[in-house]
């Protein structure tokens, strides 16, 4: 693999630069999504639930104030027969791209992706990611002061 633009150089593209393609990538694996009661209200309210409505549904506890988003399981002709692992709020467009049913309310975690946060394998799997990289390296090298 080409050498990565500087550490700087990326994270300032992706703060200023970045597009969500919807590929649903981020939002499929056993990634754990937290969140605490805050969030909790913020996606109840945006469902037109309770909390305790909301977090029965769609949450496992994992300490006092805590909870993990739930997942799903997803085989069928568009997954080729692939089992797959969504998050529960993980939705499949008629275009065949994805969205977040919780969109504008999601845990603070998804929301701070890929900016604040990402995996190692996140430049590979991002479609998002992979296309502000190759868009980098397509373009000419800043001169160096003098
Ligand atoms: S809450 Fe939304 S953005 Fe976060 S993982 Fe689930 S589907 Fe993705
Ligand atoms: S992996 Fe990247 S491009 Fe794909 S849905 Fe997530 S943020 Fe958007």
């Amino acid at each position: 693999m080409p050498a990565l633009p500087p550490p700087h150089v990326l994270q300032h593209a992706i703060e200023t630069r970045f597009v969500c393609h919807r590929c649903g990538h981020c939002c499929k694996g056993d990634g754990l999504v937290q969140f605490g009661p805050l969030e909790a209200d913020r996606m109840a309210d945006h469902l037109g639930l309770s909390r305790r409505q909301f977090l029965k549904q769609f949450a496992l506890r994992v300490e006092d104030d805590q909870w993990i988003l739930r997942d799903r399981f997803v085989q069928d002709a568009r997954t080729a027969g692939r089992r797959e692992q969504w998050c529960i709020f993980l939705e499949r467009d008629a275009d065949g791209r994805y969205g977040c049913r919780v969109n504008p309310a999601k845990p603070d975690q998804c929301g701070s992706f890929p900016a604040q946060w990402r995996n190692p394998d996140s430049l590979q799997t991002c479609v998002g990611l992979r296309r502000l990289l190759a868009d980098l390296k397509a373009e000419p090298a800043a001169p160096k002061a003098p």
